[in-house]
């Protein structure tokens, strides 16, 4: 590797056998993720739901998934087909699967589950004609190269990526190239031709490209650009033309414009990037980070707010969660720019962390319901729809969202009990993050070294903290020192055993859905969304009230109690944070503060 600072991010790595990328980036990153080695979730609510949808993935029958492939391809087809979208066969999401599967295998340092996620790979292998026909069109083919190219840098699986050349052969001569700009009419770009979401296919294109120098890959690459909406975005955060599109695969199209930026080092590719950030968090994203009603991108005319109104299919959380994980991730990656992991942590919280599990017949939850007057979280009608296959992606993901770091130390961007280990100016080093957050107010770090080190820690300090208050060892407080960036950066000398307590003061918050709708609000604790009770409950109204004289905490586990009568005979519904709220149990989450209509 020339650069410690290049994408993507192999080394000291200790758990799997990586060789470094063929090709140096020419878009250099001043931070690098720990991709999947050396970060470990300790127990808490993410490690909970981690676990749990490793337990999930890896007990599904190779047989079921393998069979639609199978049949087609005139081989025997043991096993039972699977239901809804994977009915006939599961290309919709079989290549997120193998993806999520070799990326938690790594992370978990887990033989069994990559031994699956091999078996499912030379399983599907053997289903592709000799001329590398594999039967699928843009949409399945883009979500398999990214399976691929996963299985190689974290399963170590067909590192030359032979496979995936094959079926890139095929579909260089097979998908049809007219490319049409995605509009009203056809939203998602598919027309004359089937040619799905193919402005998608650029980021793991250009992926197997830099992991493995071969032509081809970039040769694909090149050739799925999206110029034509991409360039809206290169002098403006709220561009004419971008709105009324398939909402989820025009945000994922950036990670098209982040590896463009990888590949070719043009500054303008990481100007639309950042732009598409602000877009997205700004004028598409709800209080949970979720975005899309009805899959629509919106225009900043209050679309977002009135949405509210009349769409109970407000935001595709799992799908838009990995989306929004990896444009955060690659632009904190080449900026080193701390604010972009602002929308991570909401998504976290509120997007995917607030998500129902996937179960094993396939139930999957979609759309998330923020509706006035009252939503539930439901399953969606059909079983494993694309969002069972970026539900695991985005799950693996949370290893790899925590901590960042570069040759001066580590960057911790979210509060989430866990560790992680890597190697510092040739040492060993592991800080353990040990908290309740956002249960508690405390975070504390310990440091693991074999000897005294000089090395910056640097903390992201969100602007919904009051607080951000250091103290070494129980008893000296140190000051963080500010970066351009805007870390907090403590560095120093440590010893084996350091202390490092944070304080945090998360505030109560009014979030309003957009500029048109100052007082249609959700009501956030620090970045955790809070959901109103909503059977039978009167809703949140303000008439001038300050939201801390509103709204009471009754318990450890952040339940709020309304200080209010309520109306029409009915009490106002406690608040508790959405990820706690169950499937099927009704509950409010957005507000017209100043007309609580009950009827
Ligand atoms: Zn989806």
């Amino acid at each position: 590797m020339a650069t410690a600072l290049s994408w993507p991010a192999f080394g000291d790595q200790t758990n799997t056998a990586s060789a470094p990328a063929v090709v140096v980036p020419l878009g250099k990153s001043k931070l690098q993720p720990f991709d999947y080695r050396g970060v470990k979730l300790l127990p808490g609510l993410f490690q909970r739901q981690m676990a749990q949808t490793r337990e999930t993935y890896f007990n599904l029958s190779n047989d079921d998934i393998l069979k639609g492939f199978r049949r087609e391809a005139g081989l025997p087809a043991p096993g039972n087909d699977l239901k809804g979208w994977a009915r006939g066969r599961a290309d919709a999401t079989f290549g997120q699967w193998l993806s999520g599967m070799a990326r938690l295998s790594c992370a978990l340092n887990d033989a069994a589950l990559r031994e699956k996620a091999i078996a499912l790979a030379e399983g599907w292998k053997a289903t592709v004609r000799p001329n590398g026909n594999c039967r699928m069109g843009t949409y399945a083919w883009e979500k398999m190269a990214c399976g691929l190219v996963d299985m190689a840098l974290y399963a170590d699986y067909d590192r030359e990526l032979g496979l995936l050349e094959k079926i890139t052969n095929w579909a260089l001569n097979h998908f049809d190239r007219s490319r049409s700009r995605a509009n009203l009419a056809d939203r998602d770009g598919r027309r004359p031709h089937g040619t799905l979401e193919w402005y998608t296919l650029s980021e793991n294109t250009y992926r197997a490209y830099l992991l493995t120098g071969k032509e081809i890959f970039k040769t694909v690459g090149d050739l799925w650009l999206y110029p034509s909406y991409w360039n809206l975005f290169e002098t403006s955060a709220s561009p004419a033309g971008a709105e009324f599109l398939h909402s989820y695969s025009h945000i994922n199209t950036f990670s098209g414009v982040a590896m463009a930026y990888a590949v070719t080092g043009d500054h303008r590719y990481l100007k639309i990037l950042e732009n598409a950030y602000d877009f997205a968090v700004k004028t598409q994203a709800y209080a949970t980070g979720g975005y899309g009603p009805g899959e629509w991108s919106v225009p900043a005319d209050g679309s977002l707010g009135r949405a509210l109104e009349i769409r109970s299919d407000t935001a595709e959380i799992p799908c838009g969660s990995w989306a929004g994980f990896k444009i955060s991730r690659y632009l904190q990656t080449f900026t080193g720019g701390a604010r972009f992991a602002d929308w991570m942590e909401t998504l976290l919280y509120n997007g995917i962390g607030a998500s129902l599990p996937v179960q094993p017949d396939g139930r999957a939850y979609y759309y998330a319901d923020y509706r006035l007057g009252m939503g539930t979280k439901l399953y969606h009608w059909d079983e494993w729809p694309c969002c069972s296959g970026t539900y695991i992606q985005a799950v693996a993901d949370y290893h790899n969202v925590v901590y960042l770091r570069d040759t001066s130390g580590l960057y911790v961007n979210l509060f989430v009990p866990s560790e992680a280990s890597w190697n510092h100016a040739g040492q060993p080093v592991t800080v353990r993050q040990e908290t309740k957050f956002p249960e508690e107010n405390e975070v504390r770090f310990a440091l693991q070294m074999n000897q005294p080190l000089k090395m910056a820690i640097s903390f992201r300090s969100p602007d919904w903290t009051t607080e951000f208050k250091f103290k070494l060892n129980e008893a000296e407080e140190i000051s963080p020192v500010k970066s351009a960036d805007g870390w907090m950066t403590v560095e120093r000398v440590w010893n084996p055993g350091d202390r490092l307590q944070l304080g945090l003061k998360p505030q109560l918050h009014l979030c309003p859905v957009d500029p048109q709708h100052p007082r249609r609000c959700a009501v956030k604790y620090g970045p955790v969304l809070l959901a109103q009770e909503a059977r039978f409950t009167y809703m949140l109204g303000m008439s001038g009230d300050n939201l801390a004289y509103k709204l009471t905490r009754e318990t450890d586990d952040l339940q709020f109690r309304v200080n209010g009568p309520g109306a029409g005979g009915q009490g106002p519904g406690m608040f508790r944070p959405f990820y706690q709220v169950p499937e099927r149990l009704p509950y409010r989450v957005y507000f017209d503060l100043d007309d609580p209509r009950f009827l």
